[in-house]
């Protein structure tokens, strides 16, 4: 029996911690079959270069602090990435040893080092002195919480201001909890805390309190926002009732699992036959996320199989779940008159060389409700409340000296609001090396104060 029909409601929080996959035995025997090899090639796939070979070796001696001091050198989220980085593509996809066999579980000896550490308190911070100066940071996604952590250890006192009533972002509104469970995202949030930073939650900037304010009141702010207005299907009749945004649907699923949203409000009803449009990680979790609210569910995609661009493993647990797939179909119009009744495709084919080419042939597929699932981009009324300068679609621009730093001095930008939505990993390094480049302003200010003063 499959876990949803074990539990429709798996996603849920109520649902304890399940993916806890080692004993201490069996993390050791499975950290002794790595090589330690002289050329890592994990290491080098991984985007923020950990020190792979280094926390392994030391796991397989059984040096536990050791292990979690390598894997907490370069990462803030190790619980976080050992669960939802896209192993498969980076570090165990590397790992020489999947040629010869079978890959080191690297992502769960990670997650085993950091679950360790937060368990029991481990490599605990001490406060932050906040004598350094002031940084405001708005949003809490990953981006955002690895400069805050950063700062905080700099000795800044740091402010987040969240628009949202939970902290996360994209964390715990972007990822379901079938996938990361919001225990593990809240637990990074408390050790951000322990450091002495503060949240302040549904306080939307560019709404309750003005960038101005803010760059009036702190030393730099860091915009850090994520990317919530999903791209339109961009054919005929895409405003139709019945068409739902993918982020937007995650985010109100989130809600209902808050208790701050009815499930009787979501979009999307049981027995509902919904085709989703995209074929990226989110395309996925919006699908998934709608068959456990018991839907029938397609995923509708102008390309072919092996152009996906979700990871493999989420596109053969979609279909055990039991989603269907239609490839080479490209949307054209919504069908519908007040409400979406179904979805006109027109079948492609693929080239000699390679192109995709639109066939001439048509045909309707029924739908209730149509989710797009084709990409995300910044909210405008925010990016033009920042008055950074922006590209057409709405991504702030910043520099790389000081690192981060937009148009508008002391304000600073990074993660999926500049880089275009990425991975959680990528976020967390654009927050550190923002973090940097905050730092290197704030001296370079307080340096300037001081010589005029004198
Ligand atoms: Fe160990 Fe594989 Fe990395 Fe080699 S590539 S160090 S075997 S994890």
């Amino acid at each position: 029996m499959s876990q949803i029909e074990k539990n429709p409601l798996a996603f849920f929080h109520e649902e304890p911690i399940s993916d806890r996959d080692y004993t201490m035995a069996e993390a050791v025997a499975e950290a002794k079959r790595c090589l330690n090899c002289r050329v890592p090639q994990c290491r080098n796939s991984c985007p923020i270069e950990n020190e792979i070979p280094q926390f392994i070796h030391e796991l397989a001696q059984g040096n536990f602090g050791a292990a979690a001091e390598y894997i907490y050198h370069r990462s803030d989220f190790p619980a976080l990435c050992g669960r939802i980085c896209p192993r498969e593509t980076q570090c165990e996809g590397a790992c020489v040893l999947g040629k010869k066999g079978k890959h080191i579980e690297i992502g769960k000896l990670e997650r085993f080092v950091a679950d360790l550490v937060l368990d029991n308190h481990i490599l605990d911070d001490v406060p932050s002195k906040k004598c350094n100066g002031t940084v405001a940071i708005v949003g809490s996604g990953p981006a955002g919480m690895a400069a805050a952590q950063d700062l905080a250890r700099m000795d800044y006192d740091v402010t987040i201001f969240e628009s949202s009533t939970q902290p996360g972002g994209t964390l715990t509104y972007g990822i379901p909890t079938f996938r990361l469970h919001k225990e593990y995202v809240l637990r990074e949030v408390e050790r951000m805390e322990q450091l002495g930073v503060t949240i302040r939650y549904e306080t939307k900037v560019g709404r309750d309190i003005s960038l101005d304010k803010l760059a009036e009141d702190f030393d730099a702010v860091f915009i850090a926002v994520g990317t919530m207005e999903g791209w339109k299907l961009g054919v005929e009749n895409d405003h139709l009732s019945g068409v739902i945004d993918a982020a937007q649907f995650l985010y109100q699923v989130e809600q209902v699992q808050l208790g701050e949203e009815q499930l009787s409000r979501l979009p999307v009803k049981p027995g509902d036959t919904v085709l989703v449009v995209g074929a990226g990680n989110v395309a996925i979790d919006a699908a998934r996320t709608a068959l456990r609210l018991k839907a029938k569910v397609k995923i509708v995609y102008r390309r072919g199989e092996k152009n996906m661009k979700c990871l493999p493993s989420e596109y053969m647990e979609a279909k055990e779940e039991g989603i269907q797939f239609q490839f080479y179909s490209a949307p054209r119009a919504v069908v519908g008159t007040d409400h979406v009744e179904g979805l006109r495709i027109e079948k492609q084919k693929i080239l000699d060389d390679g192109t995709m080419v639109p066939t001439g042939e048509f045909e309707i597929v029924p739908a209730d409700k149509i989710i797009a699932a084709i990409g995300n981009r910044p909210e405008m009324d925010i990016i033009q409340a920042f008055g950074a300068e922006a590209t057409e679609d709405g991504y702030i621009e910043s520099r790389n000296i000081p690192y981060g730093m937009t148009s508008r001095r002391g304000i600073f930008a990074a993660g999926d609001v500049v880089h275009k939505p990425k991975t959680v990993v990528l976020a967390m390094r654009e927050g550190k090396r923002t973090a940097a480049g905050i730092d290197e302003y704030i001296r370079a200010k307080h340096m300037m104060e001081e010589v005029n003063k004198g």
